[in-house]
Protein backbone atom coordinates (compact mmCIF):
# COMPACT_ATOMS: atom_id res chain seq x y z
CA UNK A 1 0.00 0.00 0.00
CA UNK A 2 1.56 3.53 -1.05
CA UNK A 3 0.70 7.11 0.06
CA UNK A 4 -0.29 8.49 -2.99
CA UNK A 5 -1.06 12.34 -4.40
CA UNK A 6 -2.59 13.65 -7.15
CA UNK A 7 -2.60 17.11 -8.09
CA UNK A 8 -5.67 17.99 -10.84
CA UNK A 9 -9.01 19.97 -10.32
CA UNK A 10 -12.39 18.38 -8.76
CA UNK A 11 -15.80 19.30 -11.01
CA UNK A 12 -19.30 18.83 -10.46
CA UNK A 13 -21.53 17.16 -13.21
CA UNK A 14 -25.60 18.50 -12.91
CA UNK A 15 -26.87 15.76 -15.54
CA UNK A 16 -30.42 16.66 -16.55
CA UNK A 17 -32.04 13.82 -18.75
CA UNK A 18 -34.96 15.36 -20.94
CA UNK A 19 -36.78 12.94 -23.29
CA UNK A 20 -36.38 16.02 -26.27
CA UNK A 21 -33.99 18.66 -26.50
CA UNK A 22 -35.80 22.06 -25.41
CA UNK A 23 -36.82 24.22 -28.40
CA UNK A 24 -34.85 27.84 -26.98
CA UNK A 25 -36.59 29.79 -24.71
CA UNK A 26 -39.11 26.78 -23.87
CA UNK A 27 -39.57 25.45 -20.30
CA UNK A 28 -38.88 21.74 -19.43
CA UNK A 29 -39.27 19.20 -17.24
CA UNK A 30 -36.07 16.98 -16.49
CA UNK A 31 -37.34 13.45 -16.36
CA UNK A 32 -34.42 12.82 -13.78
CA UNK A 33 -31.33 14.56 -12.47
CA UNK A 34 -28.00 12.92 -11.51
CA UNK A 35 -25.55 15.39 -9.30
CA UNK A 36 -21.76 13.46 -9.44
CA UNK A 37 -18.11 15.12 -8.74
CA UNK A 38 -16.39 14.76 -12.12
CA UNK A 39 -12.37 15.28 -12.69
CA UNK A 40 -9.55 13.54 -14.03
CA UNK A 41 -7.37 13.63 -10.91
CA UNK A 42 -10.23 12.94 -8.89
CA UNK A 43 -11.29 10.06 -10.64
CA UNK A 44 -8.30 8.25 -11.23
CA UNK A 45 -7.79 8.72 -7.06
CA UNK A 46 -11.36 7.02 -6.24
CA UNK A 47 -9.68 4.00 -8.01
CA UNK A 48 -6.79 4.25 -6.04
CA UNK A 49 -8.24 4.17 -3.06
CA UNK A 50 -10.30 1.10 -3.85
CA UNK A 51 -6.75 -0.85 -5.46
CA UNK A 52 -5.70 -0.33 -1.17
CA UNK A 53 -3.55 2.85 -1.79
CA UNK A 54 -3.72 6.03 0.63
CA UNK A 55 -4.70 8.97 -1.63
CA UNK A 56 -4.83 12.65 -0.98
CA UNK A 57 -6.02 15.19 -3.38
CA UNK A 58 -4.28 18.19 -3.28
CA UNK A 59 -6.87 21.40 -5.72
CA UNK A 60 -8.86 24.25 -5.08
CA UNK A 61 -11.98 23.33 -3.28
CA UNK A 62 -14.05 26.58 -2.77
CA UNK A 63 -15.86 27.31 -0.11
CA UNK A 64 -19.75 26.98 -1.63
CA UNK A 65 -23.19 24.88 -0.69
CA UNK A 66 -22.18 23.13 -3.84
CA UNK A 67 -18.72 21.99 -3.20
CA UNK A 68 -20.46 19.15 -0.46
CA UNK A 69 -21.15 17.04 -3.97
CA UNK A 70 -17.44 17.13 -4.01
CA UNK A 71 -16.27 16.85 -0.40
CA UNK A 72 -18.98 13.94 0.49
CA UNK A 73 -17.31 11.98 -2.79
CA UNK A 74 -13.98 12.12 -1.72
CA UNK A 75 -14.49 11.44 2.17
CA UNK A 76 -16.82 8.17 0.43
CA UNK A 77 -13.88 6.95 -1.19
CA UNK A 78 -11.49 8.12 1.94
CA UNK A 79 -9.86 10.41 -0.31
CA UNK A 80 -8.28 12.95 2.24
CA UNK A 81 -8.67 16.78 0.96
CA UNK A 82 -6.63 18.82 3.72
CA UNK A 83 -3.98 19.11 0.69
CA UNK A 84 -6.18 21.61 -0.69
CA UNK A 85 -6.14 25.28 -1.08
CA UNK A 86 -9.42 26.40 0.52
CA UNK A 87 -10.94 29.69 -1.33
CA UNK A 88 -13.89 31.70 0.00
CA UNK A 89 -15.14 32.97 -2.91
CA UNK A 90 -15.78 31.56 -6.20
CA UNK A 91 -17.56 28.70 -7.73
CA UNK A 92 -16.84 24.92 -7.84
CA UNK A 93 -15.69 23.77 -11.89
CA UNK A 94 -19.46 22.86 -12.72
CA UNK A 95 -20.78 21.29 -16.09
CA UNK A 96 -25.15 21.60 -16.45
CA UNK A 97 -25.46 19.11 -18.98
CA UNK A 98 -29.10 18.48 -20.68
CA UNK A 99 -28.96 14.85 -21.73
CA UNK A 100 -31.12 13.99 -24.61
CA UNK A 101 -32.62 10.70 -24.37
CA UNK A 102 -34.23 10.39 -27.65
CA UNK A 103 -30.77 11.13 -29.66
CA UNK A 104 -28.47 10.48 -26.56
CA UNK A 105 -27.11 14.09 -27.19
CA UNK A 106 -25.46 16.29 -24.36
CA UNK A 107 -25.12 19.79 -24.54
CA UNK A 108 -23.16 20.90 -21.67
CA UNK A 109 -22.69 24.90 -20.69
CA UNK A 110 -19.56 24.76 -18.06
CA UNK A 111 -19.14 27.39 -15.76
CA UNK A 112 -16.08 28.17 -13.32
CA UNK A 113 -14.96 30.49 -10.98
CA UNK A 114 -11.95 28.96 -10.02
CA UNK A 115 -8.37 29.26 -10.02
CA UNK A 116 -5.77 26.86 -10.70
CA UNK A 117 -3.72 25.21 -8.03
CA UNK A 118 -0.58 27.73 -7.50
CA UNK A 119 3.11 26.78 -7.11
CA UNK A 120 3.21 29.04 -4.15
CA UNK A 121 0.55 26.11 -1.93
CA UNK A 122 2.23 23.33 -3.58
CA UNK A 123 5.70 24.13 -2.15
CA UNK A 124 4.36 23.94 1.07
CA UNK A 125 2.86 20.35 1.43
CA UNK A 126 4.65 17.52 3.09
CA UNK A 127 6.14 15.97 -0.01
CA UNK A 128 8.19 13.77 1.86
CA UNK A 129 5.16 11.86 2.53
CA UNK A 130 4.49 10.72 -0.50
CA UNK A 131 5.63 7.59 -2.23
CA UNK A 132 4.06 8.96 -5.42
CA UNK A 133 2.75 12.18 -7.10
CA UNK A 134 0.54 12.54 -9.97
CA UNK A 135 -0.38 15.69 -11.52
CA UNK A 136 -2.97 16.51 -14.27
CA UNK A 137 -1.24 18.31 -17.28
CA UNK A 138 -3.57 21.70 -16.84
CA UNK A 139 -2.16 25.19 -15.66
CA UNK A 140 1.30 24.01 -17.26
CA UNK A 141 2.75 27.37 -15.91
CA UNK A 142 2.28 26.58 -12.52
CA UNK A 143 2.87 23.15 -13.08
CA UNK A 144 6.59 23.47 -14.23
CA UNK A 145 7.74 25.56 -11.02
CA UNK A 146 6.23 22.25 -9.23
CA UNK A 147 7.78 19.48 -11.26
CA UNK A 148 11.21 21.87 -10.92
CA UNK A 149 10.66 22.10 -6.88
CA UNK A 150 10.24 18.25 -6.95
CA UNK A 151 13.25 17.44 -8.89
CA UNK A 152 15.18 19.30 -6.72
CA UNK A 153 14.03 18.78 -3.40
CA UNK A 154 12.30 15.13 -3.90
CA UNK A 155 14.19 13.93 -6.62
CA UNK A 156 13.40 10.75 -4.80
CA UNK A 157 9.54 11.09 -4.96
CA UNK A 158 8.60 9.09 -8.27
CA UNK A 159 5.93 11.27 -10.26
CA UNK A 160 3.51 11.05 -13.27
CA UNK A 161 1.73 13.48 -15.64
CA UNK A 162 -1.52 12.72 -17.77
CA UNK A 163 -1.34 14.72 -20.79
CA UNK A 164 -4.63 14.46 -22.38
CA UNK A 165 -5.08 17.46 -24.12
CA UNK A 166 -3.05 20.21 -25.59
CA UNK A 167 -2.15 22.56 -23.59
CA UNK A 168 0.45 25.55 -24.08
CA UNK A 169 3.52 24.84 -22.98
CA UNK A 170 3.08 21.38 -22.17
CA UNK A 171 5.42 19.98 -23.69
CA UNK A 172 7.90 21.28 -21.54
CA UNK A 173 7.11 19.07 -18.75
CA UNK A 174 7.77 15.99 -19.79
CA UNK A 175 11.59 15.82 -19.34
CA UNK A 176 10.84 16.67 -15.96
CA UNK A 177 8.26 13.34 -14.82
CA UNK A 178 9.30 9.98 -14.49
CA UNK A 179 5.98 8.41 -16.67
CA UNK A 180 4.09 10.57 -18.78
CA UNK A 181 0.61 9.44 -19.62
CA UNK A 182 -0.94 10.17 -23.29
CA UNK A 183 -4.03 9.89 -24.31
CA UNK A 184 -5.48 9.81 -28.30
CA UNK A 185 -6.68 13.44 -28.52
CA UNK A 186 -3.03 14.91 -27.52
CA UNK A 187 -1.44 12.36 -29.73
CA UNK A 188 -3.98 13.02 -33.07
CA UNK A 189 -3.69 17.00 -32.61
CA UNK A 190 0.46 16.19 -32.90
CA UNK A 191 -0.25 14.97 -36.41
CA UNK A 192 -0.01 11.07 -35.33
CA UNK A 193 -2.21 8.27 -36.07
CA UNK A 194 -1.46 5.78 -34.02
CA UNK A 195 0.24 5.46 -29.95
CA UNK A 196 3.42 3.48 -31.66
CA UNK A 197 4.58 6.06 -34.12
CA UNK A 198 4.05 8.40 -31.44
CA UNK A 199 5.50 6.72 -28.20
CA UNK A 200 8.61 6.41 -31.17
CA UNK A 201 9.22 10.05 -31.37
CA UNK A 202 9.13 10.93 -28.11
CA UNK A 203 12.71 11.96 -26.80
CA UNK A 204 12.04 12.39 -23.28
CA UNK A 205 13.80 9.68 -20.93
CA UNK A 206 10.81 8.22 -18.72
CA UNK A 207 8.33 5.96 -18.96
CA UNK A 208 5.22 6.31 -21.34
CA UNK A 209 1.83 5.09 -21.94
CA UNK A 210 -0.48 5.80 -24.66
CA UNK A 211 -4.26 4.37 -24.24
CA UNK A 212 -6.43 4.08 -27.77
CA UNK A 213 -9.72 2.97 -26.91
CA UNK A 214 -10.38 -0.62 -28.28
CA UNK A 215 -7.04 -0.83 -29.88
CA UNK A 216 -5.61 -1.00 -26.13
CA UNK A 217 -2.70 0.26 -25.08
CA UNK A 218 1.19 0.72 -25.25
CA UNK A 219 3.97 1.58 -23.03
CA UNK A 220 7.68 2.71 -23.92
CA UNK A 221 10.51 1.58 -21.75
CA UNK A 222 13.28 2.86 -22.73
CA UNK A 223 13.90 1.42 -26.46
CA UNK A 224 11.29 -1.49 -25.34
CA UNK A 225 7.72 -1.07 -26.79
CA UNK A 226 5.22 -2.99 -25.35
CA UNK A 227 1.66 -3.23 -26.75
CA UNK A 228 -1.64 -4.91 -24.44
CA UNK A 229 -4.85 -5.49 -26.31
CA UNK A 230 -8.23 -4.61 -24.50
CA UNK A 231 -9.96 -6.99 -22.10
CA UNK A 232 -13.21 -6.79 -23.01
CA UNK A 233 -15.68 -7.03 -20.55
CA UNK A 234 -19.08 -9.64 -20.85
CA UNK A 235 -20.93 -6.26 -22.27
CA UNK A 236 -19.41 -2.47 -22.88
CA UNK A 237 -21.85 -0.24 -20.59
CA UNK A 238 -19.45 2.97 -19.84
CA UNK A 239 -16.21 3.80 -21.14
CA UNK A 240 -16.16 7.46 -19.55
CA UNK A 241 -13.72 7.60 -17.27
CA UNK A 242 -11.40 4.55 -18.90
CA UNK A 243 -8.56 6.40 -19.33
CA UNK A 244 -8.71 7.84 -15.88
CA UNK A 245 -8.67 4.14 -14.61
CA UNK A 246 -6.15 3.09 -16.52
CA UNK A 247 -3.93 5.70 -15.22
CA UNK A 248 -5.00 4.42 -11.80
CA UNK A 249 -4.02 1.04 -12.87
CA UNK A 250 -0.47 1.95 -14.05
CA UNK A 251 0.48 4.37 -11.07
CA UNK A 252 -0.84 1.29 -8.94
CA UNK A 253 1.50 -1.51 -10.28
CA UNK A 254 4.39 0.86 -10.72
CA UNK A 255 4.18 1.58 -7.22
CA UNK A 256 4.28 -1.52 -6.26
CA UNK A 257 7.20 -2.44 -7.75
CA UNK A 258 5.82 -4.96 -10.93
CA UNK A 259 7.69 -4.42 -13.96
CA UNK A 260 6.70 -1.89 -16.72
CA UNK A 261 5.08 -4.85 -18.88
CA UNK A 262 3.12 -6.29 -16.17
CA UNK A 263 2.26 -2.87 -15.27
CA UNK A 264 0.49 -2.51 -18.60
CA UNK A 265 -1.29 -5.83 -18.86
CA UNK A 266 -2.97 -4.95 -15.10
CA UNK A 267 -3.66 -1.08 -15.92
CA UNK A 268 -5.68 -2.67 -19.23
CA UNK A 269 -7.21 -5.57 -17.42
CA UNK A 270 -8.86 -2.78 -14.55
CA UNK A 271 -9.66 -0.64 -17.47
CA UNK A 272 -11.77 -3.06 -19.57
CA UNK A 273 -12.82 -4.08 -15.77
CA UNK A 274 -14.96 -0.43 -15.77
CA UNK A 275 -15.82 -0.58 -19.13
CA UNK A 276 -18.35 -3.28 -18.03
CA UNK A 277 -19.88 -1.09 -15.14
CA UNK A 278 -21.24 2.48 -14.90
CA UNK A 279 -18.91 4.50 -13.11
CA UNK A 280 -15.62 3.59 -11.11
CA UNK A 281 -16.98 1.89 -8.12
CA UNK A 282 -17.01 -1.76 -7.06
CA UNK A 283 -13.70 -2.33 -9.18
CA UNK A 284 -12.20 -5.03 -6.87
CA UNK A 285 -8.82 -4.54 -5.60
CA UNK A 286 -7.84 -7.90 -6.99
CA UNK A 287 -4.71 -6.45 -8.84
P1 LIG B 1 -10.13 7.71 -22.44
O1 LIG B 1 -11.04 7.52 -21.28
O2 LIG B 1 -9.00 8.68 -22.13
O3 LIG B 1 -10.83 8.03 -23.74
P2 LIG B 1 -9.35 5.22 -23.75
O4 LIG B 1 -10.60 5.21 -24.56
O5 LIG B 1 -8.06 5.36 -24.50
O6 LIG B 1 -9.36 6.32 -22.60
O7 LIG B 1 -9.32 3.87 -22.91
C1 LIG B 1 -8.35 3.62 -21.92
C2 LIG B 1 -8.15 2.13 -21.81
O8 LIG B 1 -9.40 1.53 -21.42
C3 LIG B 1 -7.78 1.45 -23.11
O9 LIG B 1 -6.40 1.48 -23.34
C4 LIG B 1 -8.29 0.02 -22.84
O10 LIG B 1 -7.36 -0.70 -22.06
C5 LIG B 1 -9.54 0.26 -22.02
N1 LIG B 1 -10.73 0.26 -22.88
C6 LIG B 1 -11.24 1.31 -23.59
N2 LIG B 1 -12.33 0.93 -24.29
C7 LIG B 1 -12.52 -0.39 -24.02
C8 LIG B 1 -13.47 -1.37 -24.41
N3 LIG B 1 -14.46 -1.08 -25.26
N4 LIG B 1 -13.35 -2.63 -23.91
C9 LIG B 1 -12.37 -2.93 -23.04
N5 LIG B 1 -11.43 -2.06 -22.64
C10 LIG B 1 -11.49 -0.80 -23.11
Amino acid sequence: MATILAIGIATIDIINHVSQFPAEDDEVRAVSQQITRGGNATNTLTVLSQLGHRCHWSGVLIDEPDSLVVRQDLEWHKIDYSSCLHLNTGKMPTSYITLNEASGSRTIVHHRDCPELPFAHFKHLDIAAFDWIHFEGRNTEELEKMLHWLRQHHPEVPCSLEVEKPRPGIEALFHLVDVLMFSRPYVKAQGFENARDFLQAQTAPGLMSCSWGEKGAWLRSGDDLAHSPVFPPEKVVDTLGAGDTFNAGLISALVNGEPPALALTLASQLAGRKCGQFGFDNLSSEQ
